[in-house]
């Protein structure tokens, strides 16, 4: 490499997406000086509290002790989401991580699990999760492997406070050599030959200059947007909502172990539930809904008593139409938005950064890794749009014109064809890497009343009797080990609250 070795890296913005790039850069590549520049005067958004497990791979890239992390952050663990009212009013499911049941020869436990389920003999999808069984109890440990038999343990994520986590990335990134700058960006200066960006000016003039730029500025996308002129791809007609409304409140008993995404007229909302407090917002469309209204059916289903005033977000759902352009990579809200449902924004960040690692770049920014760094994005962000349209079109509600057009709009053809498969006999094929696994899709897909037609024929090589006798022995196993976990509140109180000293 080199003199073509990039060494100046500069970072515009200081919300978790512009502190997970530096701590992540700074823990992983030698010889790199990275500038985060920051206003505090325009502040993050402010929220982005639940994660998925993947998570952990992050924390373990940059060295991050489990229990100190969740001290700092106030966090608490996640098994997965329970979803109310989505299907049909009524209507309970959870999307737990993790292993469900067993699979036995070829097949995966689901098709069994059909089977059973047509013949009685199989119970609810989720007493053989013990992900799901653990959370209904408020229970946790780690625990990766059920004891004496080949079962998955526990797989899980966390829920945590979004400021405090960006402060504790900050004070890693810190203590690894990131240098940070505070002030105000008003202009952006480009090559007139190559179209790079060559330097961010602040309000006072001052000048910072570098080779690589990761524009983490958030909605505003100062950097890919306002300066590059990327475009933007707008899936706003699948996923129509455009606003939340969300308030602290205090706790009104012990943390979950997993999210709640409760579905109303024309949204749903989220309780993400941390040591010290419970977020709480309302997702909604502002075709069918008033930000009054929204605010009043956020008010009404808090549990707590709130903490702080209501406050509104506006967004716009879709995605760059390249995350990396020129020399600006853009991460996080900069490059691109999918509504909170499944949590998936702060992982796509990380995945954002784990690809960046991957195609990092000489200083002649090669077409050729830059295309293939943005084909990848894309796949993420697609595969991860179409999970999250399904809750919204699978639904059989009848009492909201929202959740009718959400049935009645047309699809992905990518998600289509996913959703005729698993109706033909219950088969999910999972893309390349894309990010939710099969078992997710069949707990969504079934979670929202899609019934497939039949099975896979191997289902039925097991007499009926031997079926009967997995699914009991399986569900005694996840019912005894999920009934001898710890409660929540006691794990974290015994291994990562606030104020326990490590
Ligand atoms: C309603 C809602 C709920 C969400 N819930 C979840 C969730 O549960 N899970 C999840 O994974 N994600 C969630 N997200 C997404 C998550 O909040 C973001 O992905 C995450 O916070 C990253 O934000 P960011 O760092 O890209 O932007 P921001 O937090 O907005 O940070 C932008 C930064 O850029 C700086 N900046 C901007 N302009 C300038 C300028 N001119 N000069 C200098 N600095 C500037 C700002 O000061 C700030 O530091 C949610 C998002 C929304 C809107």
């Amino acid at each position: 490499m080199g003199d073509s070795r990039i060494t100046k890296v500069v970072i515009v913005g200081g919300g978790t997406a512009g502190w997970m790039a530096a701590a992540a850069l700074s823990r992983t590549m030698d010889n790199l000086q990275v500038r985060l520049v920051e206003s505090d005067e325009i502040g993050t958004v402010g929220v982005g509290e639940a994660t998925i497990p993947a998570i952990r791979l992050f924390n373990a890239l940059i060295g991050i002790d489990e229990n100190e992390f969740l001290r700092e952050t106030r966090g608490t663990f996640k098994l997965g989401i329970q979803f109310h009212d989505w299907g049909r009013i009524g209507d309970i499911y959870m999307h737990a991580f993790g292993q469900i049941g067993q699979s036995l020869g070829m097949l995966p436990f689901q098709q069994y699990w059909l089977r059973g389920r047509n013949e009685g003999v199989a119970g609810r999808l989720g007493d053989y999760s013990l992900n799901e069984s653990a959370g209904r109890h408020n229970r946790f440990a780690r625990l990766p492997q059920i004891p004496n038999t080949n079962l998955d343990g526990i797989a899980y994520a966390f829920h945590f406070d979004a400021a405090l986590y960006a402060a504790y990335l900050r004070r890693i990134a810190e203590g690894a050599g990131v240098e940070r700058t505070e002030g105000k960006i008003a202009d952006v200066r480009r090559n007139g030959e190559s179209g790079h960006v060559e330097a961010v000016v602040l309000e006072d003039g001052t000048a910072i200059e570098g080779e690589l730029f990761i524009d983490c500025s958030g909605f505003r996308a100062l950097l890919i947007e306002e300066a590059l002129e990327t475009g933007f791809e707008d899936w706003t007609h699948w996923l129509p909502c455009d606003r939340a409304i969300a308030v602290p409140s205090e706790n009104a008993g012990p943390a979950r172990p997993y999210t709640q995404a409760i579905a109303h007229k024309a949204g749903w909302q989220w309780r993400i539930p941390l040591q010290h407090r419970t977020g709480n917002g309302h997702v909604f469309c502002s075709d069918f809904i008033s930000e009054d209204e929204a605010t009043a059916v956020l008010l009404e289903n808090v549990e707590g008593r709130p903490l702080a005033e209501p406050r509104t977000l506006r967004f716009r759902t879709g995605m760059r139409k390249q995350a990396w352009n020129f020399n600006v990579v853009a991460l996080g809200l900069a490059s691109g938005f999918l509504e909170p449902l499944e949590s998936t924004s702060i992982h796509l960040i990380q995945n954002g950064i784990a690809k960046l690692l991957a195609h990092f770049p000489g200083r002649d920014f090669d077409a050729a890794n830059i295309d293939a760094y943005n084909a990848r994005v894309r796949f993420d962000y697609e595969r991860i749009r179409d999970f999250v349209i399904l809750h919204y079109h699978a639904n059989e509600r009848t009492d909201s014109s929202f959740w009718i057009r959400c049935r009645e709009m047309a699809i992905p053809d990518t998600l289509a064809q996913k959703i005729a498969l698993f109706r033909s006999q219950g088969q999910i094929v999972r893309e390349a890497d894309e990010l939710f696994v099969e078992i997710g899709w069949f707990q969504v897909l079934t979670g929202q009343n899609i019934a497939p037609r039949g099975h896979h024929p191997m289902a039925d090589q097991l007499a009926r009797d031997e079926l009967a006798g997995f699914f009991a022995d399986i569900e005694t196993i996840v019912a005894r080990t999920a009934s001898q976990l710890p409660a929540h509140e006691d794990f974290i109180a015994q291994h990562c609250a606030a104020g326990v000293p490590a």
